[in-house]
């Protein structure tokens, strides 16, 4: 890394921090190079930790079953003896070919000038939908994501929501919560069956045909909501927290406008993982070639593949094939 005339250098700058980029920072540090890692979200992980960071996963090579959160966990270990720069809660909006390298501009003007840059966006930036009566009360009792079950120990929790999301949290908080209610407009479910029956089993309360309609607080902070059934009276539940999981809309915004091949909302790459604009690179979720298969295996073999074509190119003289980990000091 290095600073001059307000820019920061680096050898790469990563897009994403999702399990694509965040593996990909690992690898980069293995190959030598000094990378930032940019993520409009403001914690790192990508999808895993925005929408389920609880549950477990059953198809990362090396794990039996691992929880979100220490995938995440584990990936941020990995890479932390390289000492990534992480740049979190910024957007990059803009991406430039310059002589001999890239130059990203993240929103609020920081201009990043790297030798090249991977994109590990994902789905783009999601954005969550929107409950209108909670507008106001985002970070002051309704949250979209429950990012530490820990916070929410003891409390009065309704989740609002008829699809998988709403019904995970539903279940990650139940052990930990006084209660949980689930309050859902319609009377059926986009939920797998399956996690609708465990709900239900567990006797969590679940109210159909009913729209939160007002947040109402004691001394500022969120103490109720008001519901409105379909046909009743409106009723009160108490309320510490509501989680607003109404889905999300996913856009991969400046990232169109970069002037690289995107169709369904992927790039196309070739197998080195390189899109046909120099020094721009794409792996995980966001890259599309014939016969791609999304998901977290698959971004881990394209982060070691991207880098070390990387590294070569930034290098001529690297040899592409990076030796073992295992016979690194
Ligand atoms: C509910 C659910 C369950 C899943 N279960 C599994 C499973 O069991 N096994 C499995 O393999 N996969 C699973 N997946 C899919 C898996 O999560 C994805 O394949 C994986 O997250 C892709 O990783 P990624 O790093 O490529 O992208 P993402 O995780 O999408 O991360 C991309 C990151 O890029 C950031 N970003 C985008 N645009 C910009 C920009 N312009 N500037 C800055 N940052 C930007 C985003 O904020 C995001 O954090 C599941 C997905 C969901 C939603």
């Amino acid at each position: 890394m290095s600073e001059s005339a307000g820019e920061t250098s680096y050898d790469l700058v990563i897009i994403g921090a999702g399990p694509t980029g965040l593996f990909a920072a690992y690898y980069a540090g293995f190959r030598g190079l000094s990378m930032a890692v940019v993520d409009s979200l403001p914690e790192a992980g990508g999808q895993v930790t925005a929408m389920y960071p609880e549950k477990m996963i059953y198809d990362v090579g090396g794990f039996a079953e691992v929880r979100g959160r220490d995938l995440v966990r584990g990936l941020l270990d990995q890479a932390a003896p390289f000492k990534p720069v992480y740049l979190l809660g910024r957007k990059a909006e803009k991406l430039e070919s310059v002589e001999g390298g890239v130059i990203i501009t993240l929103d609020g003007g920081q201009v990043l000038r790297a030798g090249a840059v991977l994109i590990t966006a994902g789905i783009g930036e999601f954005t969550p939908r929107p409950l209108p009566a909670g507008d106001g009360w985002l970070g002051r009792g309704m949250v979209h994501f429950v990012p530490s079950l820990k916070a929410h120990e003891g409390q009065h929790v309704v989740v609002v929501g008829g699809g998988d999301s709403a019904f995970d949290w539903v279940l990650a908080l139940h052990p930990v919560a006084a209660s949980v209610t689930l309050v859902h407009r319609r009377a059926k479910f986009r939920a797998a069956e399956s996690i609708v029956r465990q709900a239900r089993e567990l006797g969590v309360r679940i109210v159909t045909d009913a729209e939160v309609t007002r947040f109402l607080d004691r001394d500022g902070a969120l103490a109720e909501v008001e519901i409105q059934v379909k046909g009743a009276e409106p009723e009160v539940l108490r309320a510490d927290t509501v989680v607003a999981a109404l889905g999300f809309t996913a856009d991969l915004g400046p990232i169109e406008s970069w002037g690289l091949q995107i169709d369904h909302r992927a790039i196309a790459v070739d197998s080195t993982m390189a899109t046909p604009r120099e020094r721009v690179y794409a792996a995980g979720d966001v890259a599309a070639y014939p016969g791609k298969v999304k998901l977290i295996a698959t971004g881990f073999g394209e982060a070691a593949t991207a880098v070390n074509n990387i590294a070569v190119m930034l290098d001529p003289e690297a040899h592409l094939f990076p030796g073992h980990s295992s016979n690194a000091e």
